[in-house]
């Protein structure tokens, strides 16, 4: 029997994907699933996109490119994210990777020794918690709160930086709470980060999808804060493309060449095709990404209207990302339970809040990446479970 390395001891996971597979499995057995539980966007990528890919491959694009990514492609996610959050950035600042995640694992590599200390949310993506504590640093978990439409608590960040504190992670639009930062914590928090030096991970992979005239922006806009800040963003959820695996950073472009050693080191290049659709998807009309954040709205609406309406739940109206993360408290203590029961006992696939850290009890996260029809008929369902309980 083949025996594991040691550091796979500190590698976590990520709960959506278990949970698919539980759900799948009842599937196979013929109960019907309601899949509120995967975070990816129900609609098909744009026919433009598709085009543009197929059209590639036609074109040759179908050998290896050069591991930051096509030069087209970064010049005009450059000028993208210029344009998106009002700084400067050049071709040399940006990474294209195979979706966001790599941009997780590569920077926290390139720039966090064994031993230091990275913060990050929780609830949060869990594969923050799993890079940090895999490459050997210490993960520091920073409590998100319900009654501050789970933003980060500036005075809980003060404590929580000790002098080994190399990096913070932020992510607004969040997973899984749909909570965002304001202005005003984005200040605070760049105060933070030039005053005790911290390199800053901003994960803005939801940065277009979201809500009631909120306006996106980015950490790295703020005095002193693009020479310390990496933006994850990409492809995925945007314009629904998480099949395509493509997604990319923007940093400083001598982080960027580590970055680029680093995919040398693993991934080699994301795939031609993919980078040339993801041109499209940027430079195309945006009327199907105007569409389906307006259907994501109209889904947010009815899905937190419906869950506040049953006994024992409580639910924030989020600004950003397709996720809710309603209070359950009044219903059953165990999250994990009750995500269990509601898949058995409803049909109704959705994660439990501790799937994104042990500040996410007395939660679950719902994905409305899914049908008002099935929304509807998922709150209909858990409702009749919980009258159950
Ligand atoms: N960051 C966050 C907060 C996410 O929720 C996800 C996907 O669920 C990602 C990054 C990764 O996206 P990708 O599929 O582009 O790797």
């Amino acid at each position: 029997m083949i025996q594991f390395a040691e550091r796979t001891k500190r590698l976590g996971t990520e709960t959506a994907f278990l949970v698919l597979a539980k759900a799948k499995a009842l599937e196979a057995q013929g109960k019907k699933i309601i899949h509120l539980e995967i975070g990816e966007p129900d609609f098909d990528t744009p026919v433009n996109i598709r085009q543009a890919a197929k059209k590639a491959l036609d074109d040759g694009y179908t050998h290896y490119g050069p591991a930051s990514g096509l030069p087209p492609l970064r010049q005009t996610i450059a000028e993208h994210i210029a344009a998106t959050r009002g700084i400067k950035v050049a071709p040399d600042n940006v990474v294209v990777t195979p979706g966001g995640k790599p941009i997780m694992f590569f920077t926290i590599m390139a720039c966090v020794n064994e031993g230091e200390e990275v913060i990050y949310p929780n609830p949060g993506f869990p594969i923050y918690e799993s890079i940090i504590d895999f490459v050997g640093a210490k993960s520091v978990p920073l409590a998100l709160k319900e009654k501050t439409g789970f933003r980060i608590d500036i005075d809980d960040l003060k404590r929580a930086i000790t002098p080994k504190t190399r990096m913070l992670i932020i992510n607004t639009p969040q997973n899984p709470t749909g909570g965002i930062l304001t202005h005003e914590d984005l200040t605070q928090i760049a105060e933070l980060a030039i005053k005790h030096d911290l390199v800053i991970l901003s994960d803005e992979i939801y940065s277009q999808i979201v809500y009631d005239g909120f306006k996106h922006e980015s950490i790295a806009a703020l005095p002193g804060m693009q020479e310390r800040t990496i933006i994850l963003d990409g492809f995925s959820k945007t314009f629904a493309m998480t099949g395509w695996r493509l997604g990319y950073g923007v940093m400083p472009p001598h982080l960027a060449e580590m970055v680029t050693k680093l995919q040398i080191n693993s991934t080699s290049c994301t795939a031609s095709f993919s980078q040339i659709a993801g041109m499209e998807a940027l430079k195309g009309p945006q009327d199907d990404v105007r569409k389906m954040v307006e259907e994501f709205r109209r889904r947010r609406d009815a899905i937190v209207e419906g869950l506040n309406q049953i006994p024992g739940f409580r639910c924030h109206k989020p600004l950003g990302a397709f996720y809710v993360f309603p209070n359950v408290e009044g219903t059953v203590k165990d999250a994990r339970w009750l995500a269990d029961y509601l898949m058995n006992e409803a049909g109704v696939a959705c994660l439990s809040g501790t799937a994104f850290g042990r500040f996410g009890e007395g939660f679950l996260r719902f994905s409305y990446a899914n049908s008002l029809e099935n929304i509807k008929l998922a709150l209909e369902l858990i409702r009749a479970a919980i009258g159950k309980l």
